[in-house]
């Protein structure tokens, strides 16, 4: 586990005695993580929906694509999309990534 708020990245008191360690440096932190996991999680479901819309070939309302490149644009800002924000929510559950340090904004 990272010695630094996922939130906002100052240091984490090293906890006295037993128990696990702080993963947020305040409450509000804590907080701020818990809503922003759940908007994350919102956020990728939506987009994982939408691929396998649109990798079928429909737009989000349905219609069906006429223009592959458009098609094909959309597929790749959702896959990054959805890639950054699994990336963003594994941070904020504490798992590190394979480069974590230097991705912090949320
Ligand atoms: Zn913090």
């Amino acid at each position: 586990m990272s010695e630094a708020c996922p939130v906002c990245r100052s240091a984490l008191d090293p906890r006295e005695g037993r128990g696990r360690p702080a993963a947020y440096c305040s409450h509000t932190c804590r907080r701020t993580a818990e809503f922003t996991i759940r908007r994350l999680a919102r956020r990728i479901d939506a987009g994982e929906l939408e691929l396998r819309e649109v990798e079928r070939g429909f737009d989000r309302w349905g219609r069906a694509y006429h223009d592959e490149d458009d098609r094909r644009a959309r597929v790749r800002a959702l896959r990054s999309w959805v890639k950054k924000d699994t990336q963003k929510l594994r941070e904020l559950l504490g798992q590190p990534t394979k480069n974590t340090s230097k991705t912090a904004a949320i």
